[in-house]
């Protein structure tokens, strides 16, 4: 079998043109432009990439962006004044805090002082204590995990009843999409590092969301015939033949992967793309909460 391929950044690119066309609409229509503030602590260069992207992808769509950039050395209290700030600022409609920050500084209390209707990252603790609860619906749900859902439901896979594995449990990404996929009623198994039989586990999922930063981990031989793989995974392998000496990978084997599963999504090309895709949405999302206000 070969699977067919989940095209993140054809999915990423539609969800993009419908955000610029609402927001020239609220414009044509006097409201207000919606707003995006970046703070980056120190000067980590992938986090520099990162934030530099998102900023790109604002004008883009042309949604404001404004980049605090704090030194590394900054206290807790100098990053928590620049959030009350931006929380009163009526021009802000999103605040992200790029992750992780510097050593030292108490992240979550960071993320708890952005104002829940201003949590575009979805990481303040009441935003993910609602995803963890029954009958609660946060404000925002953290970007990546609600790219991954967007890519799985483009596949048209059934979620309610699917047996989903998870692999990795952290805040970002793991563990929100596991909650995620319970919402939606898939039986989902979380794996880790300690779990005893990763293979066992993926061989009886019709869904496998690898999200655990080791390249290549997962072969074709442990999936499921026709089984749904989302690589959240991005990993520097050294390629001699690349220019820059070096090419990206998932988690998953893809070349193996893609002879068995039924879909699967390209590294990058898949969950990358979409994480951005979905700030724009939750941006927006807070401009439109703030209209209603
Ligand atoms: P973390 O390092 O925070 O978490 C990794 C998770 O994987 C942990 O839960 C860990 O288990 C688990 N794990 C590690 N080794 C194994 C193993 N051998 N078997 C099973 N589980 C294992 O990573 P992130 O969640 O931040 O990121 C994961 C990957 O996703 C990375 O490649 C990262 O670059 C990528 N990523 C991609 C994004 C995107 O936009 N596409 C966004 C964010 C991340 P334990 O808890 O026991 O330590």
């Amino acid at each position: 079998m070969s699977a067919s391929i989940i095209d993140g950044k054809q999915i990423a690119e539609e969800i993009k043109i419908k955000i610029k066309n609402v927001v020239s609409k609220r414009i044509e229509d006097g409201k207000s432009v919606p707003g995006l503030a970046t703070i980056l602590v120190g000067n980590d260069p992938a986090s520099m990439v990162y934030v530099n992207s998102k900023h790109r992808a604002c004008e883009e769509v042309g949604i404001h962006s404004f980049s605090y950039n704090l030194p590394a050395e900054s206290s807790q209290t100098d990053v928590e004044t620049v959030v009350s700030q931006l929380n009163k600022d009526p021009e802000i409609h999103g605040i992200l805090v790029q992750l992780p920050l510097p050593k030292g500084l108490d992240e979550e209390r960071i993320l708890s002082t952005i104002s829940l209707e201003k949590d575009v990252d979805g990481f303040h603790p009441i935003n993910i204590g609602r995803l963890a609860q029954k009958g609660r619906e946060p404000l925002f749900i953290p970007c990546t995990p609600a790219g991954v859902m967007v890519l799985l439901e483009s596949t048209g896979i059934q979620l309610s009843g699917a047996k989903a594995v998870v692999l990795g449990r952290s805040n970002i990404v793991g563990m929100p999409v596991a909650l995620l996929l319970t919402k939606a009623n898939a039986t989902v198994t979380l794996c880790h590092s300690r779990t005893r039989d990763l293979p066992h586990e993926i061989s009886q999922a019709d869904i496998v969301i690898a999200a655990i930063g080791k390249p290549n981990m997962v072969k074709g031989d442990w999936i499921k015939p026709g089984a749904v793989i989302i690589d959240v995974g991005i990993n520097r392998v050294e390629d001699a033949t690349r220019k820059r000496g070096y090419r990206l990978v998932g988690d998953v084997d893809f070349d193996s992967a893609s002879q068995v599963a039924g879909a699967i999504t390209p590294v990058p090309g898949g969950v990358g793309v979409m994480t951005i895709a979905m700030l724009l949405q939750n941006t927006l999302l807070a401009a439109e909460l703030a209209d209603s206000k």
